[in-house]
């Protein structure tokens, strides 16, 4: 099917009024930032601040007109005050989107028994890498296994699991998610073009995460892992507000400096009553291959030491190994390539402590 034209898109908007200017939102020039994917439409619609819940049911309005268009798979509006003359300066969360109020209502997910996070204070940690060998290891234990790619700075679970077709329309309608190593996968990547500022992906992250659980037809799933972006800024707040986390798993490398970053995101999910299940030490130390020497690169143990600090569990160590890095770069994560080695089983234990914390 031909992609749907911006042109069409604004022309199905056309339908929608403000109801305090009594003028449709295009000619009001309130769309922006509009994108088209591969069937995925996304744009903000700029209001004044203080009409933030009035004017949530016209977002609502807006995305099922454009909805309606053939060859749209789904659409993401988000309300922004960014250029409203009384607004603050721009910031990223909960404070553009006015119209979801203080504590926005959590979705109800029918078929997802639980949802886990998988978060880090910052980027390059693996936390990634960790997302998808959790995920596989929990769906070799036997569970039905959903992952989803909501790191919109760096969406790179589909490439970790050799995904390389983009997602197709399932006959209800719904995006049918991939399938990467026997779990099924959906990613931010999927919805965003990678040359998108970042400061539009961010206001944009909330409701490309909704549309992302309420959209795809995951089917019945013991359990969703969510790979969260990096941080522990508003966005990460609303993320964690909207969405029905069971838990939360950090990943951290050792050194005093990403434990800070760490504490940081368990404050967060402390924030909004989000249980952490634990600390995962990852880089924990390094095996060299050549002489077999162990050596403590980012130092060792400090996650551990860190956990016991601020009365939550220590998942397991996964050291610095060049396998690991190759199989999950390589769309093939050590857990599924080889399931019987020592990294895997690190994992494997981490699944099933993180199992158990969900049934307690
Ligand atoms: P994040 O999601 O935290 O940004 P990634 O999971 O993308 O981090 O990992 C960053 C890089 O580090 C990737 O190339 C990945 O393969 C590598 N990496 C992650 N964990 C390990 C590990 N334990 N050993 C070796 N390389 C790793």
């Amino acid at each position: 099917m031909a992609e749907v034209t911006a042109e069409q898109v604004l022309e199905a908007l056309k339908v929608v009024d403000d109801p305090f200017k009594k003028e449709n939102i295009v000619d009001l020039g309130m769309i922006d930032g509009l994108q088209i994917k591969d069937g995925h439409v996304a744009f903000t619609i700029e209001i004044d601040p203080a009409q933030g819940a009035e004017m949530e049911p016209i977002r609502k309005i807006a995305e099922d007109s454009v909805h309606a268009l053939p060859g749209v798979l789904t659409v993401t509006a988000v309300l922004t005050a960014e250029r409203a003359p009384s607004a603050p300066p721009p910031q990223e969360g909960p404070q553009l989107m006015p119209g979801q109020g203080q504590m926005p209502a959590k979705m109800d997910l029918p078929g997802i028994e639980s949802i886990v996070a998988v978060a880090s204070g910052k980027g390059g940690v693996g936390k990634s890498t960790t997302s998808v060998n959790l995920a596989l290891a929990l769906a070799a234990d036997g569970k039905k296994v959903g992952l989803l790619d909501a790191d919109i700075y760096g969406p790179s679970i589909p490439r970790m699991l050799g995904i390389t077709e983009d997602p197709q329309q399932s006959e209800s309608g719904k995006i049918a998610p991939l399938d990467g190593h026997g779990i099924k996968c959906m990613s931010m990547g999927f919805l965003v073009e990678e040359e998108t500022p970042v400061i539009w992906r961010g206001p944009m992250a909330t409701g490309a995460l909704e549309q992302l659980l309420s959209d795809v037809e995951w089917g019945e799933l013991d359990i969703l892992v969510v790979d969260l972006p990096p941080g522990t800024g508003d966005i990460h707040l609303s993320m964690a507000q909207r969405v029905p986390l069971d838990g939360a798993v950090i990943v951290s490398t050792p050194q005093d400096i990403a434990l800070a970053d760490a504490r940081k995101g368990l404050n967060m999910f402390l924030k909004v009553d989000v249980p952490v299940f634990g600390l995962i030490e990852n880089m924990s130390y390094f095996n060299c291959p050549r002489c077999g020497e162990r050596s403590d690169i980012f130092s060792h143990g400090g996650a551990r030491e860190e956990a016991e600090k601020l009365n939550v569990d220590f998942l397991g160590e996964i050291p610095l190994d060049i396998v690991i890095r190759e199989t999950s770069d390589g769309g093939n994560p050590i857990v599924a390539s080889d399931p019987g080695s020592p990294h895997s089983g690190a994992y494997m234990k981490i699944a099933e402590k993180v199992w158990h914390s969900l049934q307690g």
